[in-house]
């Protein structure tokens, strides 16, 4: 499955990379190959996103050893995986500030 690359916030070309923009999935800074921005995704919404993640884990964790079952397990690794796709595709990316020389 190809995807096209991801608009940069700043210059609104596209140049970023599935690669990269699963670099942002997981909390790192990126940079626009276009116009140099440095981005990262929306705090706020990896946040909560991230919290969804550990929800997962911890209600079928539980659900496992409440119905001595592996099959929420299973569901735990579906979900992460919808997560996940929820989080590349559709996490918005967010421009930091030039970083700017302490004098
Ligand atoms: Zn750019």
């Amino acid at each position: 499955m190809a995807m096209k690359p991801f608009p940069c916030p700043k210059c609104h070309q596209d140049t970023i990379a599935l690669k990269d923009k699963y670099l942002a999935a997981i909390w790192m800074v990126i940079r626009c190959g276009n116009c140099g921005t440095r981005l990262c995704a929306h705090p706020l919404l990896m946040t909560l996103l991230y919290f969804i993640y550990f929800w997962v884990i911890a209600a079928c964790v539980f659900w496992a050893w409440y119905h001595r079952s592996a099959t929420p397990l299973i569901w735990m690794l579906v979900l992460w995986t919808l997560l996940d796709i929820i989080n590349i595709r559709y996490m918005p990316l967010k421009a930091l500030r030039a970083q700017t020389p302490k004098v």
